[in-house]
């Protein structure tokens, strides 16, 4: 299979649904946002760049990510294709990434901004396997434990704050949001309503994707 792109605005739940769709498709998830929070994590030159613009809210230098991307489509896992997640966000990201390798779906996640502020305000992730949960809409079925993996720490992300969800946002309808015609355009754009119960939209994806 060819690789796929999870497309959407900061909290439509593409996360979310890679980590539910990755068995179906056999394809890693790779998140640009994930990688960048392990490499300000790890301390690297990258992720010392990368910390500022996250912190407003802003997108990180195209030619960070395509670097980011280029070298991790090496890895073995990702030899038959992957899901992007987060990526790509500008329109020269995706002309980068038609270079690299083939996409055959663009999966749109599409949730009103008057949502978004309330998803990313309540998202907590688990510290040892990443599984995401949100306070209100999908809490860990048994306090202080992950449905997951079992483990007990959870973390919240930096960014995840009203203030920077408004910067996050502007940079989607500014930067991001111009990809739906790019894409639109090859035929491949899949349009799905995320302001809906997870498995609902989850079907939907898997549906789209035969
Ligand atoms: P993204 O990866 O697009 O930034 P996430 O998958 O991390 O978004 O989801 C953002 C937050 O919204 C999380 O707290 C998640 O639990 C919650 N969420 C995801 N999908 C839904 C949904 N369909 N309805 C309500 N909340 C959702
Ligand atoms: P995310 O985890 O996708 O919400 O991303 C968190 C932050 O990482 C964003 O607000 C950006 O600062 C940065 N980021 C993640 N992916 C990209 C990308 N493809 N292009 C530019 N910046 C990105």
């Amino acid at each position: 299979m060819d690789s796929i792109v999870l497309f959407g605005p900061p909290g439509a739940g593409k996360g979310t649904q890679a980590q539910r769709i990755m068995e179906s498709t056999g394809l890693p998830q790779v998140s640009t946002g994930d990688m960048l929070r392990a490499a300000v994590a790890a301390g690297t030159a990258t992720g010392i760049e990368a910390k500022r613009y996250m912190d407003a809210g802003q997108l990180v230098p195209d030619e960070v990510i395509i670097a980011l991307i280029k070298d991790r489509i090496q890895d073995s896992d990702a030899s038959n294709g992957v899901m992007f997640d987060g990526f790509p966000r500008t329109i020269p990201q995706a002309e980068a990434l038609s270079e690299i390798t083939e996409v055959s779906h663009v999966i749109a996640i599409e949730v009103p901004d008057e949502r978004i502020v309330e998803r990313i305000c309540g998202r907590y992730t688990c510290g040892s396997c990443s599984a995401v949960y949100h306070d209100t809409f999908n809490p860990v079925s048994v306090e202080g434990i992950c449905d997951n993996c079992g483990a007990g720490e959870f973390k919240r992300r930096a960014d995840d704050n009203a203030d920077t969800v408004l910067s996050r946002l502007g940079a989607y309808h500014d930067q991001t949001s111009p990809l739906a015609q790019w894409y639109e355009s090859k035929g491949i754009f899949h349009v799905i309503d995320g302001d809906r119960a997870i498995d609902e939209i989850t079907n939907d994806i898997l549906s789209a994707l035969k």
